[in-house]
């Protein structure tokens, strides 16, 4: 199982600034042997993306998608219509998403189940904030997260769900988690999602870790045996310093 490394451009680059991106990395994809690439756009730049992809080892994914199929949805996009771009994974409940447009748990399963029935791969985002980590209550805002999406899921392959320990307050900070502490939610989400997925989706099941990764940091993350994956977001925009990551990850799991 190669790990997961991800670029997450939130609400960067134009569709230019997206295809000069790809023919740079593309020049690097052959030292990505070690590990699995993929990059999020924003939605206006998944055509060209896909397009500036073809032929590559790159994977393609979307930052989020609405539950519904179509209908009087003024701004969302449905997962069908992620699918027609190439789209094979969506990340699905980052925190930002969460925290400034309101998503809650119940509207993030749905979107689980609806990506799942369309053979997407969802990337489930997954953390705590500042406040509930200094209240010791990591664990159980995870469990609640987790609970909420996987309870009951019976749409698609659910062993292609991909969970991403995100804590919020190392998101954009420049303060990743400390390794142990990413190590013991990693393992902790492993415990939860094992209440709800079979043994052989748990296999499968990928937990990538998310805050401040860097090309400096991505090794410590990779060399730990619960985490099989980055979710990266300011390192990603660049594609000299994202290819230096991903080339970074798969060294440390080479190791
Ligand atoms: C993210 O966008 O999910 C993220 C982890 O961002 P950053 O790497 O910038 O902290």
């Amino acid at each position: 199982m190669k790990p997961l490394i991800a670029a997450n451009w939130k609400m960067h680059k134009t569709v230019a600034e997206a295809e000069a991106f790809c023919r740079q990395i593309r020049q690097m994809e052959g030292q990505f042997s070690g590990v699995e690439v993929l990059i999020c756009p924003p939605y206006t730049a998944l055509a060209a993306v896909q397009k500036a992809l073809q032929g590559s080892t790159i994977k393609l994914g979307a930052q989020n998608m609405f539950w519904a199929e179509r209908g009087a949805f003024t701004g969302e996009i449905a997962p069908s219509m992620l699918r027609e771009c190439g789209v094979e994974y969506v990340i699905l409940g980052h925190s930002e998403r969460r925290h400034i447009f309101g998503e809650d748990d119940s509207l993030i399963r749905k979107k689980l189940a609806a990506a799942l029935s369309h053979g997407l791969k969802p990337i489930l985002c997954v953390g705590e904030t500042e406040e509930e980590r200094e209240e010791a209550a990591t664990e159980r805002v995870l469990e609640q997260q987790l609970c909420a999406a996987l309870e009951g899921l019976d749409q698609g392959k659910p062993g292609e769900i991909v969970i991403a320990y995100e804590p919020v307050w190392a998101i954009g900070t420049g303060k990743a988690a400390v390794p142990a502490d990413a190590e013991n939610a990693a393992a902790w989400i492993r415990q939860v999602a094992a209440r709800y997925l079979p043994e052989e989706d748990m296999k499968a099941l990928r937990i990538q870790y998310g805050g401040s990764v860097t090309v400096d940091n991505i090794a410590e993350f990779m060399a730990l045996p619960t985490i099989q994956g980055a979710l990266v977001g300011g390192a990603s925009l660049e594609a000299a310093t994202f290819g230096r990551l991903a080339l970074a990850a798969g060294e440390a799991v080479n190791r």
